[in-house]
């Protein structure tokens, strides 16, 4: 480590544990009300409702084209369901309490690409094809979008490229969707992803060119590469307000479930959400989304594996992407395929500053143990990164820093009323024959 970046760090006995591999909880010292966070921010309700509306206009054109989103005529959405059977089983098997009750939010359901990434990466290959087809005077907004199906907006969108650097399910999407609308479009992957995210990809027309690097290798490639082609677009998971903007609309659309579930979350019914985190942008997106609807009365944690907590390391320490894991003597390496990131959005660190709850890291043998317990207890198969969110619920009555941090916020009340829910943020595309295997895999 070098000793100038040392000196500047905060929570350096935390980060020493962190260093040493240890699980742990951060809770974050710089929280404060959605009243005073959301302002500082210059994305705003305003752009969410814009990004809604987009989604909606290009509706008639994902119901053409995908004809599994019919029951959300058109629209990209997935299922919200009690989990009394995977409450009671971790309850048992962690020997923890989780007051209140527990849901799962099933991006891993979402129609097209079967992760959180159908939520930010399709939105931002729509807006680009949306702004592609306006500037070259093809299309007003008023128009019925599912011209975008037709062969002319294909040949045209032809000759034009897009790029993206992945660990895998950022690919798909922007990789499935892409090849749809008639882009020609390369997925730079890096070493994590899985060959079936890449055979996949391949077959449904992208091009994939596989690094033998890690994540940020992958994007820095794509992007250079991009940059140097006038007629190519590069989907900047680091920095990229549309993608985080596509996120952030899924708190509208849980609201709405919460509605129609009778769920209700007020001062008196707080709302725990916990999410996976990668680079940051999905967790970031989805945590800014609900912070503007549910304010204070949402308490959000994402979780990181024990060897690639890039977020932890950046918000703990207060330096944000100016450290990565690896300078904490961490290898960035984890089964958790979809959190291998050793260096964090600084454009998401800057926005949830003020207003994440806290994030905790597990170790991997973990989620493969929760895989397990989520199929054999509800039959919903999630992959193990996803499962990396039944973290949360498990430890927030056990840490002492997030037990105190539920007094300091006056919630020790009102805990039986909490509504938890992780994020499950992947699965349904894993073939059969992975699954098999992640149910066999045991790493302890
Ligand atoms: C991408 C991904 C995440 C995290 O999203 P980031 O935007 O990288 O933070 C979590 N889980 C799964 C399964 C993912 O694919």
């Amino acid at each position: 480590m070098d000793q100038e970046l040392w000196n500047q760090m905060n929570n350096k006995e935390l980060l020493k544990d962190v260093s040493n591999g240890k699980e742990v909880v951060w809770v974050n010292e710089n929280l404060k009300t959605a009243e005073m966070a959301l302002p500082e921010i210059e994305v705003t309700m305003k752009d969410i409702d814009d990004a809604e509306a987009r989604l909606a206009r290009f509706a008639p054109f994902i119901l053409k084209v995908f004809p599994e989103t019919a029951p959300e005529n058109g629209l990209i959405e997935s299922p919200f369901t009690e989990i009394k059977k995977m409450k009671h089983q971790l309850e048992k098997e962690y020997n923890t309490t989780i007051p209140g009750r527990l849901f799962l939010k099933q991006d891993s359901h979402l129609a097209i690409s079967g992760s959180i990434k159908a939520r930010g990466g399709i939105y931002e290959v729509l807006k680009h094809a949306e702004d592609l087809a306006i500037s070259h005077n093809m299309l007003k907004e008023s128009d019925d979008y599912s011209i975008f199906a037709s062969k002319e907006f294909k040949e045209f969108f032809s000759k034009f490229k897009i790029q993206v650097g992945s660990t895998g399910n950022l690919g798909m999407s922007i990789g499935i969707m892409s090849a749809v609308l008639g882009f020609h479009v390369i997925v730079h992957m890096s070493a994590d992803a899985k060959q079936w995210k890449k055979d996949l990809l391949r077959k449904r027309g992208a091009e994939v060119i596989e690094y033998n690097d890690d994540y940020s290798k992958a994007v820095e490639v794509g992007r250079k590469n991009s940059d140097a082609d006038p007629t190519s677009y590069f989907v900047d998971d680091e920095n990229s307000v549309t993608l985080f903007l596509g996120y952030a609309v899924a708190a509208k659309r849980i609201k709405k479930q919460f509605e129609e579930q009778g769920i209700v979350i007020d001062e008196e019914h707080p709302l725990f959400v916990y999410i996976p985190c990668g680079v940051g942008g999905a967790p970031g997106g989805v945590a800014f989304g609900l912070k503007q609807f549910f304010g204070d009365n949402v308490h959000i944690f994402f979780v990181e594996p024990t060897q690639a907590p890039c977020m932890l390391v950046g918000m703990a320490s207060g330096l944000q992407n100016k450290v990565c894991v690896q300078d904490f003597g961490l290898t960035g390496q984890t089964h958790a395929d979809g959190l291998a990131v050793g260096r964090a959005s600084g454009f998401v660190g800057g926005v949830m500053k003020h207003m994440l709850s806290g994030i905790f890291s597990l170790e991997d043998y973990h989620i493969y143990d929760l895989m397990r317990d989520i199929v054999n207890s509800q039959t919903i198969f999630l992959e193990p990164s996803a499962c990396a969110a039944f973290w949360g619920p498990i430890q927030l009555m056990k840490e002492p820093a997030t037990k105190a941090y539920i007094e300091k916020m006056g919630l020790s009340q009102k805990m039986p009323n909490a509504i938890h829910v992780p994020w499950a943020t992947g699965g349904s595309l894993v073939p059969a024959e992975i699954r098999e295997e992640y149910m066999h895999t045991h790493l302890k």
